[in-house]
């Protein structure tokens, strides 16, 4: 019962979410007007507003105009429910859970806004940032200086790498906004947590760069947006950064 009641819930915030992906980058109202087609302005009624199903029903595509609705609503309508339940799988209803609900929250649309349009907005990140130590001094008040650190251990970390970039290529490799997402992702962790965080992400943007170079599917010269490996190390780090450190040092032989 829980379990469905949390599904459907974080079914309709991932379908808000796909409205905050779409208007926020463009300065838009989040709330008015309602939700209507870009192509055909016609409104979408209630019954086509139910998160996944609705897609489902229509093919994807408007009920007036059959424009194509992209993908990437569906995907935002799937993957923020999932995220939650596996948040919930290894919390529970605990104070740990609704904190890294509320980052996954924040990561999904600035995510997804990275890549559209390869812009991390302060405008998800700077007040990211400020919710980010408020909870998580809440929740350890005693404790109040970590989450400084690991805003500053994240931002400061791929601050390094910025810099080191432009040392090497002579061109900006990595921008301002993944500082600050970085930063912001900190905020809601231990310092430990946050650098796994982007150990992890670099190492999956090196084997996705590697792959896809080999493959032919990027350049050597491709742009890819670094957000969406920030955000995915962010998450390996908070379900399995334990289980992976364990079997790292397992096999290194050092336990
Ligand atoms: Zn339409």
């Amino acid at each position: 019962m829980e379990i469905a009641v949390l599904l459907i819930l974080s079914a309709c915030i991932g379908s808000f979410l796909n409205v905050v992906i779409h208007r926020l980058p463009e300065n838009k109202s989040l709330i008015f007007p309602a939700s209507h087609c870009p192509e055909c302005g016609q409104k979408i009624k209630p019954w086509q507003n139910i998160p996944v199903i609705s897609y489902l029903l229509l093919l994807g595509r408007c009920a007036q105009c059959k424009v194509k609705i992209p993908v990437r609503y569906l995907i935002v309508e799937i993957l923020t429910p999932l995220i939650i339940l596996f948040l919930y799988m290894f919390f529970g209803l605990s104070l740990e859970f609704y904190k890294y609900a509320v980052l996954v929250l924040l990561l999904i649309p600035a995510t997804f806004i990275d890549i559209d349009r390869q812009l991390l907005l302060d405008k998800i990140t700077i007040p990211g940032m400020i919710i980010g130590l408020s909870i998580s001094i809440f929740a350890e008040p005693a404790k109040f200086y970590i989450p400084f650190l690991s805003l500053l251990a994240g931002g400061g970390l791929l601050m390094l790498v910025a810099l080191f970039g432009q040392f090497i290529y002579k061109q900006e490799s990595m921008g301002g906004g993944d500082i600050k997402f970085g930063a912001m992702i900190g905020a809601f962790m231990t310092i430990d947590s946050i650098i796994f965080s982007l150990f992890t992400a670099f190492f999956i943007a090196a084997v996705f760069s590697i792959v896809g170079i080999f493959s032919g599917r990027l350049e050597r010269r491709s742009i890819v947006p670094f957000g969406p490996f920030i955000a995915l190390g962010a998450l390996v780090s908070i379900g399995f950064k334990n289980q992976i450190l364990q079997a790292y040092l397992a096999w290194i032989g050092w336990k």
